[in-house]
């Protein structure tokens, strides 16, 4: 992973299910930014999810794959999920922008839902150093809405935040595993393969 300016995306996410909001997220973001690669980054532990039911990091982590396949500038990283407790996205650039090399460049993706909670985020200040901040459209999500303390801290480090419009899809893995324990179709929400692997597995039943 070296090489002469090179630019990477990172998409952070549970990916439980993964579904093709991130991936049009993604693609946009790799397209608008001119992005060599983008990084699926599914999370072991995720920090704010401790208490509530996370699929396995294996099977997460093999629908990632699945769904990430056919694109040749994506790839799938088992940082998060090989490493011991609880995973911070900062501990993950930290690592990455080492073996990225000094003339590599970071830009971490997130949707506009993850802006409202990232001035929580241990080491904010310091990932804004180590990365590039790409927010990106989420139906339901609006970045007119940020809380003045965010809005603030936004602007002052103006020269690290993008805004990246993408075709808006109103899906969550929340909603769709939802859908799964109702029974009802997940049909053209997820890629096929990660259809056929949710039922396959008997995930979120
Ligand atoms: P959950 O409902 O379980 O929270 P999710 O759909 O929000 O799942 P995550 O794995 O939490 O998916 O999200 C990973 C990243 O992808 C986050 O930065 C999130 O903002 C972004 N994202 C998720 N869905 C969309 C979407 N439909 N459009 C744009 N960005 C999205
Ligand atoms: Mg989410």
């Amino acid at each position: 992973m070296t090489g002469k300016n090179r630019k990477l995306g990172i998409m952070g996410g549970t990916f439980d299910p993964v579904h093709y909001g991130h991936l049009v997220t993604a693609e946009a973001a790799r397209l608008e930014f001119d992005l060599d690669q983008v990084l699926f980054l599914p999370s072991g532990v995720p920090p704010h999810k401790t208490d509530k039911q996370v699929t396995s990091a294996e099977h997460r982590y093999m629908m990632t794959l699945l769904a990430t396949l056919s694109n040749p500038h994506f790839e799938v990283s088992r940082l998060e999920i090989d490493r011991e407790g609880v995973s911070y996205t900062i501990d993950s650039l930290q690592i990455l922008r080492e073996q990225c090399g000094p003339d590599c460049e970071l830009f971490f993706i997130t949707g506009a839902d993850a802006m409202f909670e990232i001035i929580e985020w241990r080491g904010s200040d310091r990932l804004l150093r180590i990365a590039h901040f790409i927010a990106a459209s989420r139906p339901g999500f609006s970045l007119s809405e940020l809380p003045p303390d965010t809005r603030r801290w936004v602007d002052e480090h103006r020269n690290r935040f993008h805004l990246l419009n993408v075709p808006a899809m109103a899906i969550s893995s929340t909603d769709i595993r939802n859908r799964v324990r109702m029974g009802r179709s997940i049909r053209y929400l997820v890629p096929e393969q990660v259809e056929h692997y949710i039922r396959r597995h008997r995930l979120y039943q």
